[in-house]
Parts: structure tokens; C-alpha cells; sequence
């Protein structure tokens, strides 16, 4: 049992050190992954939950990594907030779906909104809203066509430069929506102080509904004070019919979810949902 426990100890330790080499080689690669252009936008469909029509989607960001393949954004954001260059890849991620709304809508009559994952150290940088007009004004895209998907953790601690920033975005034209709403350190005093126009309400409850009557309730309960506060709800994760159909029932707006469609890449979007 000694001798095994010491070879757990060692294979764990080589495991730890290859993880950790990863993420020197990934946190260095990260700084040129835009120039290289190995990032890449998978669009997700979000549709209106009543009348099954596509009302836009959530802008993915993957990475086609040379050597890795293709890899998800839970494997390199946190290192890119943490060497700060989530900086970059943000404005390129907001740049990149500004000009993929504008091509979507110059053939539509009813616009598609594109959602935007906002780091939140990318929230932090004072010139946020500035660098979004500018990526505005040089694709043409409309900012009503732009919707902004932040953290409740951005909320928690009050940074005077964070309802700034929130404020000069919906004075653009933008929206805003609180994503995975109901996993932070709910506090939920930010909703009567932050603009916000969306409630996304986390996948893990959509995943309870059915399963549990109180994640049914808590479902129930939020779509009834996003109602309440003049917000919009979008559900994520919905991965079967029954649960779109709950939720429509319950007055939750918009639905996104492997049910609708997987993020695909531009191409496929194209092709499949317009
Ligand atoms: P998120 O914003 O909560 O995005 C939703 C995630 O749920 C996506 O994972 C999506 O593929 C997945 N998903 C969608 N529908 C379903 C479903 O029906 N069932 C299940 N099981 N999963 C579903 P993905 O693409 O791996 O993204 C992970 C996270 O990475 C995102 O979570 C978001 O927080 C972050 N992220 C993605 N793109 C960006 C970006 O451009 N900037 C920043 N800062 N973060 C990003
Ligand atoms: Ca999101
Ligand atoms: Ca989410
Ligand atoms: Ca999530």
C-alpha cells in the first residue's frame, strides 16, 4: 500500500507539472493567438420561446490552437485574465460579432442581437464603452444589435467605474444581461441599483426543472422578478422540448440550449438557422 501510494504521489506529481507547463505555453501562446488568427466565434441560436422564431445568439469563442486543436474558452480564459491578455482577445471577440451582425442584418427586415461574453477584468478597463463605439463606428454595427453578457461577481463588490461603464452602454444602446444568474453570491440588492435589461438564469436550474419541483420553483421565482423589474428572461441549457414548453409557461421570453442548436462555427450558422 506504501509503495502504491508513492507511485499516486508521483504520477499526480507529473500530471501537475504537465498541467502546469500547459498553462506557461498557453499564457504564452495567448498573446499572439489574435495576430495568428487562431480565434475563432461559435455562434449558439436564442429564440423567442413563443413563436419558435430565432431572435439572435451568443457569440462562443474558441480557440483553433495549432498543436492542441480546438479548445473551449473554460480552458484558456482564466489564464488570459490572468496574464491580461483577455484584454485583447475581448475587443477582438466584440469586433468579430459586431461585423457578423452587421452581415446577418443588412439582409433582414427584423434584426438578429448578437450576446458578448464580458470578462470581468476586460469590465474593469475604464475605457470599455469608448473601445465599443469605436468598433461600432468602423463595422457600421448598430448597438441595438449588441447585447453584453456579464457576471453577478462584477456586481458584488460596488466599483464606482463598473455602474459607469454599465451606464455609458445602455446610454449607447446596447443591452445588458446578468449571465448564469442564480450561481454567484446572489445578492440580489444589485438588481435595484445596476441598468440591467436580462436575466439569464443559469443552466444548472433549467437541468433541475422536472427533476425537482424546487429548482421548478426557483425558475418560476426569478422569471417572476425579472418580470417584475421590466427585465427580460432568457433560459440556457435547455435541452428538451418539455422544458422550452415549461418555460414559455411560465412567461420566460427566450430560450438558448443544445435543443435549439449547438454553438456552431459561422459557416454552419449561416447555413443551418438563417
Ligand atoms: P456561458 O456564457 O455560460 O456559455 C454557455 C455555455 O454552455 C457554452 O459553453 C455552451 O456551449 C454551453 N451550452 C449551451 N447550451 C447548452 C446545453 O443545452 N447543454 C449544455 N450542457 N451546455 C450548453 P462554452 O462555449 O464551452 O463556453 C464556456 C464559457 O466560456 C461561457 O459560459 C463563458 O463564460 C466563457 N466564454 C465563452 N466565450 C467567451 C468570450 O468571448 N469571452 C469571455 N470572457 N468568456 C467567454
Ligand atoms: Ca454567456
Ligand atoms: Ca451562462
Ligand atoms: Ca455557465
Amino acid at each position: 500500500a506504501k509503495a502504491r501510494g508513492r507511485n499516486n504521489f508521483q504520477y499526480y506529481d507529473e500530471a501537475l507539472t504537465a498541467r502546469a507547463r500547459l498553462r506557461v505555453n498557453l499564457g504564452n501562446a495567448s498573446h499572439t493567438a489574435c495576430a495568428n488568427k487562431e480565434l475563432e466565434l461559435y455562434y449558439q441560436p436564442k429564440v423567442d420561446l413563443s413563436s419558435g422564431e430565432i431572435i439572435g445568439a451568443e457569440a462562443l469563442l474558441r480557440w483553433r490552437h495549432p498543436e492542441l486543436g480546438l479548445l473551449m474558452p473554460d480552458s484558456f480564459i482564466p489564464i488570459t485574465e490572468e496574464n491580461g491578455t483577455i484584454v485583447e482577445i475581448g475587443d477582438w471577440v466584440i469586433r468579430t460579432a459586431a461585423q457578423t451582425a452587421v452581415d446577418w442584418n443588412s439582409k433582414r427586415l427584423k434584426p438578429l442581437k448578437i450576446a458578448v461574453n464580458l470578462s470581468p477584468r476586460q469590465f474593469k478597463q475604464n475605457d470599455l464603452a469608448k473601445q465599443i463605439e469605436i468598433a461600432l463606428t468602423q463595422t457600421s454595427c448598430r448597438a441595438e444589435w449588441l447585447e453584453c453578457e456579464i457576471t453577478e461577481s462584477l456586481l458584488l463588490n460596488d466599483e464606482p467605474g463598473v455602474q459607469t461603464t454599465l451606464q455609458k452602454l445602455r446610454a449607447m444602446g446596447l443591452s445588458v444581461a446578468i449571465d448564469d444568474f442564480g450561481t454567484g453570491h446572489s445578492a440580489l440588492a444589485y438588481l435595484s441599483r445596476f441598468p440591467i435589461d436580462v436575466l439569464k438564469i443559469d443552466r444548472s436550474f433549467i437541468a433541475q426543472m422536472g427533476k425537482n419541483d424546487r429548482g421548478t420553483e426557483l425558475v418560476k421565482a426569478f422569471t417572476s422578478i425579472a418580470d417584475a423589474l421590466g427585465m427580460t428572461t432568457v433560459a440556457e441549457g435547455i435541452e428538451t422540448n418539455e422544458q422550452a414548453a415549461s418555460l414559455n409557461g411560465f412567461g420566460c421570453e427566450i430560450g438558448q440550449g443544445y435543443f435549439f442548436g449547438k454553438p456552431v462555427a459561422l459557416h454552419d450558422f449561416n447555413k443551418h438557422f438563417l
